[in-house]
């Protein structure tokens, strides 16, 4: 039987850890920087908390998630996303008793059956960043600011961020009424899953990726003009916020979410070149989100960001990550008895936190020499048996291919320090 990884999961290879590493840290270091907090929730919930949370009528919730029943007959699903365990945890860990705001993030997989395509997997992991317990459109700027320095850290350069207000319970339903009595001449021209979200969410009318749906959403009756005077200075803030800091943005009035419990913010960020995935980053304000999920009512906001999808704008940009740490001594020995001295030998080696590797499979010196120069070990440690009878090792610097022999009490002072000759 020949065993398939499952449609659209993949394989994270030990040549392609640079690029993971450096995007999970960067990230993590620059989540630090600003003070926010790691929290880490299950990989599935029950199934009702995502239905509830994510919103019936969504894609996710209606086409994409990983739903079983486990053996106790409970409807369970892989996350598809970090938001709702992260309410969830705030809700019944009571987080909403420390200090608020809370600022959290957290980077692992997330779920959604999808058809696979580049920068689009049935596993993927995400970046997820939440701030929860402020309203204040100076938190709103920060979260922005997190995703966009962790992107610089990276050092991914062609990104353009997308902004727009999504108003609120209290001016949203004024401005659907508008969007579908603009859309009622035009429903010739759009769609079939557009005319559904005619009748069952009109506001993702907006983010139709269509060709034709979106010339005409591009025509559209804008939100930021039945904004109520509470959303409207809100989004104002935000605005001169990020036109202090000088960053360019783009307002983009097509930008929407469909949902009562989204309010207010709401951005994403699009690299250039990476083909129809192009969204990195998505985020916004959800304001009702967690006393729909069993919390006081909190306002919060926050964004997910695709790791697969900065990894490859990464390599669309030409941006090489640093080096994984490789073993700094390779053991080379030849002979039984030279066999039980390097044991000894390359244990010593990582006491003294020097990073030590061997072949252990008794080959030819040459066969070593080979694995030692694949593993881009800075050193070779030779231990023969003329050496072991003179307690000495030999010390050979990869780089320059020079050797030197030291008492084995000098061992391994000399490769942890450098000091070979
Ligand atoms: P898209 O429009 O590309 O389907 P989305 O609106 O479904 O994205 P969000 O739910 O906002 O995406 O998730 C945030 C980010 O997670 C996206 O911007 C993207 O970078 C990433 N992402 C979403 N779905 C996938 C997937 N199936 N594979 C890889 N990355 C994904
Ligand atoms: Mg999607």
């Amino acid at each position: 039987m020949n065993y398939r990884a499952p449609r659209g999961t993949y394989d994270i290879l030990p040549e392609d850890q640079a690029h993971w590493r450096h995007v999970t840290e960067t990230t993590r270091r620059v989540c630090e920087l600003f003070g926010y907090e790691q929290i880490d929730v299950p990989v599935f919930e029950q199934t009702g908390l995502f239905e509830r949370s994510v919103g019936e009528s969504t894609d996710i919730v209606e086409k994409e998630m990983y739903t079983f029943l486990d053996r106790n007959e409970e409807r369970m699903t892989l996350r598809p996303e970090f938001t709702a365990g992260i309410c969830r945890a705030y809700a019944e860990r009571k987080l909403h008793g420390r200090p608020q705001p809370l600022r959290l993030f957290t980077i692992g997989p997330a779920f959604r059956y999808e058809r696979p395509q580049a920068g689009r997997y049935r596993q993927f992991y995400q970046i997820d960043v939440e701030v929860l317990g402020s309203q204040d459109p100076a938190i709103d700027l920060e979260v922005m600011q997190v995703a966009w320095q962790i992107y610089e850290a990276v050092g991914i350069k062609n990104l353009s961020f997308q902004v727009n207000s999504t108003g609120c319970p209290v001016c949203r339903p004024g401005y659907v009424e508008k969007l579908r009595a603009w859309y009622a001449d035009r429903l010739d021209g759009i769609c079939a899953d557009c005319a559904r979200r005619y009748e069952q969410n009109p506001l993702r009318l907006l983010d139709c990726k269509k060709e034709a749906c979106r010339a005409i959403a591009d025509e559209a009756p804008r939100i930021a003009d039945s904004l109520c005077d509470e959303c409207r200075t809100h989004f104002d803030r935000l605005r001169s916020y990020l036109d202090d800091l000088g960053r360019p943005y783009e307002v983009n009035h097509r930008l929407v979410r469909g949902f009562d419990y989204y309010t207010k913010t709401v951005f994403e960020v699009w690299a250039e070149g990476i083909g129809a995935q192009n969204a990195v980053c998505g985020g916004g304000r959800y304001d009702g989100l967690i006393g729909m999920v069993g919390g006081p009512e909190t306002p919060a906001i926050g964004f997910a960001s695709g790791i697969e999808r900065i990894i490859l704008t990464m390599k669309q940009e030409g941006i090489e990550p640093p080096g994984v740490p490789k073993p700094r001594v390779f053991v080379a020995y030849l002979g039984a008895e030279a066999k039980s001295a390097a044991v000894v030998l390359a244990q010593e080696l990582r006491a003294a936190g020097v990073g030590a590797t061997a072949l252990w499979e008794d080959r030819s010196l040459k066969a070593q020499m080979r694995q030692a120069d694949r593993l881009g070990a800075a050193y070779t440690l030779i231990i023969g048996e003329e050496e072991v009878r003179n307690g000495v090792v030999m010390i050979r610097r990869m780089a320059d291919s020079t050797q030197a022999s030291v008492p084995r009490s000098e061992a391994v002072a000399a490769v942890k320090e450098g000091n070979t000759q």
